[in-house]
């Protein structure tokens, strides 16, 4: 039987909506406009379009979308002035610097500049050891939106087994935790895995978040599993005119077996840049001692 295809780019749609309806209602009671600081060192052409395009969004969301493009001769020091300035800055609440960084600025020094409320890309390393305790935190976008996904399909995720492939900061890693919270028995699997087909083949639920195009067959994958594919792979077309994008598991014979599979593009990718809306509603609800929007 076919999967059910997981929709999101609806989902995020949907997700995004919700954000500008609860937006609207925080500037209409309290005068509060939500506001999202971006900063981008450099001229990276993929983090140029990530960065426009979460402008675009940030404004259509109502909120205030606030980019600082620097040189890529930025040096740590105006860096890291730049962060403060805006943890300072009353009107912003989300920062977030884009990733990655020039090589001669130290990302993690960086990204523990940012006052952890503000910082919703969730890498900060306190918001890291509050989701790592269970405690509230900030989440990073990537997971939290895979988790929404999961919840609105499963419902419950209690009890289920999942096997996390990829072991990284930003998605292997907090997905993990995510996972864990919800009370799934969770296996992180990596590159030195043994056996990575039997360890998947288990799995009520698998997460692929390595970076390798359709790695995961079907044949890996328990029937009626669902599959979360967080790939984004570019690979040359068949006939050699320009590039398709695919995920870490080959979708068209793992949605014979999947109970429920998300599609690259418009899976996960959709996800993020609204859960970072979310992030910084949810930041600037907690800056102002607000009730946090049930998204
Ligand atoms: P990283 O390169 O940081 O991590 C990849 C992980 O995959 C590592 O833990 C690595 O193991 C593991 N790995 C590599 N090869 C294998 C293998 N043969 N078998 C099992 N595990 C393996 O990648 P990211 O986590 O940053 O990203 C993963 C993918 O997700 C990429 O395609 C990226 O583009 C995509 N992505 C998508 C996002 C979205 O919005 N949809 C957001 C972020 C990422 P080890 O640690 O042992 O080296």
């Amino acid at each position: 039987m076919a999967a059910e295809v997981i929709d999101g780019k609806a989902f995020a749609a949907d997700l995004r909506a919700r954000i500008a309806t609860h937006v609207a209602k925080l500037k209409d009671e309290h005068g509060i406009t939500p506001g999202l600081a971006v900063v981008l060192v450099g001229e990276d052409p993929a983090s140029q379009v990530y960065v426009r395009s979460k402008g675009k969004q940030t404004l259509e969301a109502g909120m205030a979308s606030f980019e600082h493009k620097l040189p890529a001769e930025t040096t740590e020091a105006e860096l890291l002035a730049k962060v403060r300035e805006l943890n300072a800055d009353p009107e912003v609440h989300g920062i977030l610097v884009q990733l990655p960084l020039p090589g001669h600025l130290d990302s993690d020094l960086v990204i523990n500049a940012i006052d952890p409320k503000k910082d919703v890309d969730g890498f900060h390393i306190s918001n890291v050891g509050l989701l790592a305790t269970g405690q509230k935190s900030l989440v990073p976008c990537t997971p939290l939106g895979c988790l929404m996904m999961l919840k609105a399909h499963h419902g419950s995720l209690s009890g289920m087994e999942a096997v996390v492939i990829g072991r990284s900061n930003i998605v292997g890693k907090p997905m993990a935790q995510l996972l864990l919270g919800e009370s799934c028995t969770v296996t992180i699997a990596h590159s030195r895995t043994k056996d990575l087909a039997e360890v998947v083949s288990r799995a009520d639920i698998v997460i692929a978040a390595v970076g390798r195009p359709e790695m995961v067959p079907g044949d890996w994958i328990k029937p009626g599993a669902t599959v979360i594919d967080v790939g984004i792979n570019r690979v040359a077309k068949a006939d050699g005119e320009g590039h398709r994008l695919v995920g870490d598991v080959d979708y068209a014979s793992a949605a014979e077996v999947a109970g429920a599979i998300t599609p690259v593009p418009g899976g996960v990718g959709p996800m993020t840049i609204a859960c970072l809306l979310s992030n910084t509603l949810t930041a600037c609800c907690r800056a102002r001692g607000l009730p946090e929007p049930a998204l």
